[in-house]
C-alpha cells in the first residue's frame, strides 16, 4: 500500500497550529526522513490566534528542526503583495492582519457564515501569494490539509491525496494518543478531541455556548470582536451584510454584557461548530 504521507511532487503543508495538522506534519517528516525539498510548510497567522497556538507552532519548528514559513495578510495596493513573512517573535497578536483584511476594500466588511472571506483572505490567498512570490506555479491540488478520517463531512469536499490523515484512517483518538506521549503539546485544553480555544479565539463559526464560555473565562477576549462589529456598523448604516459576524445570534457586545452579568442562556443550545479551511 502506498504511504499517503510520502511526498512525490511539490506540496504545500498547511499547518493550522492545531494538534491534528501538527500530527500530520510529524507523519510527513517520518515518511520522508525530514522535509523534502519540494515541500513547504506554511502557517498563516490571523493575529487572533491564542498565544498557546503560536508557541505550539514554534515548538514544532524548534523540536523537529522543520522550517515553517509564518505568513500574515497585509494591506497593499496590488493583491499579489497582500502578505508578509513574519516569525514567532514578530507575529501579530492583536488582530492586526484580520482588521486590515476587514478594511481592505475601503468600506469595512465583516466575514460571516455565508461569506467566509477571512479564511480566504487571511489563509488561502496569503499562502498562494507567498508561493507565487517565490516562483511556485501553485494550484490548490498541491495543498495538504490536516483533516482526519472522523471528519468525513469536511473530507468529502477535498481530493483524497490532499488529506493523508483520511487515507491513513487517523481519528481524533490517534491524534490525542500521539500528543499524550510527546515532550511538548499544544497548551490548550483538549476536550474529547475538540480544542475549543483553537484558531481565532472567538471565531464566529464556533457554537454560541463556546463563544460565551470563552468570554466568561476571559471577558477581554470579546473586545476586539465588539470593536470590529461597531466599526463595521458605523459604515453600514442599513445594517446589511458585512455589519455583523453573525446575524442569527446576539452581537459580541451583547454576549459580553450577558457574561458580565453572569446570565447563561446558552448552555442548553445544541449547536454544531461550522467547519472551515482553518482546521485543527
Ligand atoms: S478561525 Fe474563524 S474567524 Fe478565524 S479565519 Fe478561520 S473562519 Fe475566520
Amino acid at each position: 500500500m502506498n504511504d499517503p504521507f510520502k511526498i512525490i511532487e511539490p506540496t504545500v503543508i498547511s499547518f493550522s497550529g492545531g494538534r491534528t495538522s501538527g500530527y500530520m506534519l510529524w507523519r510527513i517528516l517520518q515518511s520522508n526522513n525530514g522535509l523534502p525539498d519540494e515541500a513547504i510548510v506554511c502557517f498563516a497567522n490571523t493575529g487572533k490566534e491564542m498565544e498557546e497556538t503560536l508557541k505550539f507552532v514554534h515548538d514544532c519548528e524548534a523540536n523537529w528542526g522543520v522550517p515553517i514559513t509564518w505568513l500574515e495578510f497585509q494591506q497593499a495596493e496590488a493583491p499579489k503583495d497582500r502578505f508578509k513573512v513574519v516569525n514567532y517573535k514578530t507575529a501579530s497578536r492583536n488582530g492586526e492582519p484580520f482588521a486590515q483584511s476587514i478594511d481592505q476594500n475601503g468600506k469595512p466588511y465583516l466575514p460571516n457564515p455565508v461569506a467566509r472571506i477571512c479564511t480566504i483572505n487571511l489563509k488561502i490567498k496569503v499562502i498562494h501569494h507567498y508561493l507565487k512570490s517565490i516562483g511556485w506555479k501553485h494550484n490548490e491540488n498541491m495543498d495538504w490539509v490536516g483533516i482526519r478520517a472522523d471528519e468525513q463531512r469536511r473530507a468529502a469536499k477535498i481530493a483524497r491525496h490532499r488529506t493523508p490523515l483520511v487515507a491513513a484512517g487517523i481519528t481524533k483518538e490517534d491524534v490525542g494518543n500521539f500528543w499524550g506521549g510527546q515532550d511538548f503539546d499544544l497548551g490548550l485544553p483538549n476536550n474529547k478531541g475538540v480544542t475549543m480555544h483553537g484558531n481565532c479565539d472567538l471565531c464566529f463559526l464556533k457554537p454560541t455556548n463556546q463563544i460565551f464560555t470563552l468570554i466568561k473565562e476571559k471577558p477581554e477576549r470579546a473586545i476586539w470582536w465588539m470593536n470590529m462589529e461597531s466599526h463595521a456598523q458605523s459604515s453600514n448604516k442599513k445594517f446589511g451584510d458585512g455589519a455583523r459576524f453573525r446575524k442569527d445570534r446576539p452581537s459580541y457586545k451583547q454576549l459580553y454584557e450577558y457574561a458580565k452579568s453572569q446570565q447563561d442562556m446558552f448552555s442548553d443550545l445544541n449547536e454544531e461548530a461550522i467547519a472551515c479551511f482553518c482546521g485543527d
